[in-house]
């Protein structure tokens, strides 16, 4: 079965000289779970929590959802489970979550953590929810004589440190000792070291980064060019997060879709990003890319990537380092 697989399609994902990357699955409900095991995922790196709250009158209550988040724990015994609290707004508007006033540009409108603020009640029951799912799930484990999961909260759209305090707080309050954020506003890069400092980890949307980076809508296909990760000002803005983070000993991630790209998640890696997440589909590629170079090739395309002035000459410097991807 699925779990059977995940033994041996999986194992830690790691660079040809033996550095160490988790590999994660990006998933938007119960149902991709199977699929991230089967693809050999060493746990969740975004769960978007979207699906439990869209299309209904009311918030999901504490018992429904902490059945979705422990069925999502119980799937990777021993791995990590990156749960990212509601992003409703912009494109994804919630009936009874609505901003104050009718909004002419919802991407940069009252969305993600900034509801929250708004609206307190809905972030203590997700966090409530997610704190009983982990108890469950750690006395289910001792009972087996089985490893536990280890959960992270996320927070999407985090502007400021003060903000990101503001939710790591809530989560620690609630005994919940991983919170982090997304870093996928500029803001947030450009102060990245004191940011850093208040959460557990980060980790990096690239989706939402380019698209306020460059002030082009990711849905847009006509702006589909300063949409491309390969953007230099992009790597730039991934190296600057990652830094950070390492400076101050913690994790980042990147959990955008650019990591699916193998050339590119060999990038990210040279840049310093410890963990890698995408849709399932792509992490067997993304594996054998990483294993197929050492770390020392990885910062080598890193740099030659950076050093370039066009997502294109960008593309092709970093793939010139990477001789193992076809
Ligand atoms: C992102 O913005 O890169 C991201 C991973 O989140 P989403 O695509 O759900 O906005
Ligand atoms: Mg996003």
């Amino acid at each position: 079965d699925a779990r059977r697989q995940r033994m041996t399609t999986g194992g830690p994902g790691r660079t040809r000289d033996g550095y160490l990357v988790q590999l994660l699955a990006n998933i938007g409900g119960p149902d991709d779970l199977d699929g991230a095991l089967a693809a050999g995922a060493e746990g969740v790196g975004l769960y978007r929590t979207e699906f439990l709250f869209l299309g209904r009158p009311d918030a999901p209550s504490v018992a429904e959802q902490e059945q979705v988040y422990r069925a999502a724990l119980a799937a990777f015994p021993g791995g990590r489970v990156v749960v990212r609290t509601l992003d409703a707004g912009a494109d994804k508007p919630l009936a009874f979550l609505p901003p104050a006033a009718p909004e002419p540009n919802p991407a940069l409108g009252e969305r993600g953590l900034r509801l929250f603020e708004k609206y307190p009640k809905v972030m203590d029951a997700q966090l409530e929810a997610l704190s009983v799912a982990a108890a469950v799930d750690r006395a289910g484990a001792v009972r087996a004589g089985t490893a536990a999961a280890e959960l992270q909260v996320m927070a999407p759209m985090v502007a400021t440190a003060q903000e990101a305090k503001w939710f790591a707080d809530a989560c620690h309050a609630r005994g919940l000792p991983q919170a982090g954020v997304m870093i996928e506003i500029p803001a947030a890069v450009l102060r990245a070291e004191s940011l850093v400092t208040v959460v557990d980890f980060v980790s990096i949307g690239t989706n939402d980064l380019a698209q306020y980076a460059f002030a082009a809508d990711r849905q847009s296909g006509a702006l589909g060019s300063l949409q491309d990760p390969w953007q230099p000002a992009l790597l730039d803005l991934v190296a600057m997060t990652a830094t950070a983070a390492a400076d101050n000993g913690k994790p980042c991630g990147v959990c955008g879709e650019s990591a699916a790209d193998p050339a590119m998640a060999c990038v990210f890696v040279g840049l310093g990003v410890t963990t890698l997440s995408m849709g399932a589909a792509a992490l067997p590629a993304v594996r054998t890319g990483l294993g197929a170079h050492t770390l020392d090739q990885c910062q080598l395309a890193a740099q030659a990537a950076r050093g370039a002035s066009t997502a294109a000459h960008a593309r092709a410097a970093a793939r010139s380092h990477l001789p193992g991807l076809v």
